[in-house]
C-alpha cells in the first residue's frame, strides 16, 4: 500500500505531554472517576502502549488478540503515523470512549490505563503519569515496542497470529 505522507503526523514528541501540566490537577485519576475527566486527561492517561492496536478475533464470546498489527502503527515507537486522520482512513480503528473501554467482550488489553481505573485498579508505575517519562512504557516491556509484530498488510489467516502474551 502506498502511504501518502502528507498525512503522517511525524513532529510529534511523546515527551511533550508531560512537560507542562501546571493545569491538571496532581493525580487526578486518583481522585476523578473517568466520567469526570477533562477532554486533556483523559488523553493523558494512554499509555502510549499501542497494544489496542494490534488486530483482534472474537472466538466463543472471547477476544483473542493476534501479533498482527494495523499498518499504520509505528511499532518502534508505537505511535500512529496518522493520529489526527486515523477514522478517516482506517474504517475500523477505535475511539477509546468510555463505552469503548467498558465493551464486553473486553477487547483492551488488561494493561490498559482506561480499563484499569474503570476497573477500581492503580496505575502501575510504569505508567508515564506516574514516571513522568514516556519511555517508562517501553522500558517496562509493556508496549510493542521490541515484540515480535507483523504488519497486517498481507495477512490472509489471522488465526495463524493468535499469542496469548500475559498483558493482553
Ligand atoms: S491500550 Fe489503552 S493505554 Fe494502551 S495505547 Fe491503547 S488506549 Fe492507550
Ligand atoms: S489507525 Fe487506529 S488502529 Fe491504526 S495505528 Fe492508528 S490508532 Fe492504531
Amino acid at each position: 500500500m502506498n502511504v501518502d505522507k502528507s498525512w503522517l503526523d511525524e513532529d510529534f514528541d511523546p515527551q511533550a505531554r508531560y512537560e507542562n501540566l501546571r493545569d491538571i490537577e496532581p493525580e487526578f485519576w486518583k481522585k476523578k472517576k473517568l466520567e469526570q475527566l477533562s477532554k486533556q486527561e483523559w488523553e493523558l492517561l494512554c499509555d502510549g502502549c499501542g497494544k489496542c492496536c494490534l488486530n483482534k478475533l472474537e472466538i466463543r464470546g472471547k477476544i483473542k488478540f493476534t501479533n498482527t498489527v494495523c499498518r499504520f502503527l509505528d511499532c518502534r515507537n508505537c505511535l500512529c503515523k496518522i493520529y489526527e486522520h486515523r477514522f478517516e482512513k482506517v474504517s475500523d480503528c477505535r475511539d477509546i470512549t468510555l463505552e469503548a473501554v467498558r465493551e464486553q467482550p473486553r477487547w483492551l488489553p488488561q494493561t490498559c490505563a482506561y480499563w484499569l481505573l474503570d476497573n477500581g485498579m492503580e496505575l502501575p508505575s510504569w505508567h508515564p503519569l506516574v514516571s513522568g517519562k514516556a519511555s517508562s512504557v517501553h522500558e517496562a516491556g509493556m508496549s510493542l515496542q521490541n515484540r515480535e509484530t507483523v504488519s497486517e498488510t498481507g495477512v490472509k489467516n489471522y488465526e495463524d497470529y493468535l499469542v496469548d502474551w500475559p498483558d493482553l
